[in-house]
């Protein structure tokens, strides 16, 4: 049988990240978080303070805020 210790209950949130104390309702988004987390790869946009941890984020702000298309060679998708 599996028991997880979990802290008190008084604001939902039971999952703490080690590095930055974030916390988080679920596992799975604590653990999506600490890849970012860990990484601490921060992009920046070329022509305006728009910061994200990942590319293809990057990518797509650059192409709608700034009509630039990303020479990855990569497709864009609008869905995630
Ligand atoms: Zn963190
Ligand atoms: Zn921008």
């Amino acid at each position: 049988m599996f028991k997880l210790k979990v802290s008190s209950r008084s604001n939902g949130k039971l999952f703490h990240c080690e590095k930055c104390g974030n916390s988080y309702t679920y596992i799975r988004c604590l653990k999506r978080h600490m890849l970012a987390c860990g990484k601490e790869k921060r992009l920046t946009c070329s022509f305006c303070s728009h910061k994200t941890h990942r590319q293809d984020h990057l990518n797509l702000h650059m192409f709608h805020k700034h009509n630039i298309v990303p020479q990855a060679g990569k497709p864009i998708k609008e869905d995630n």
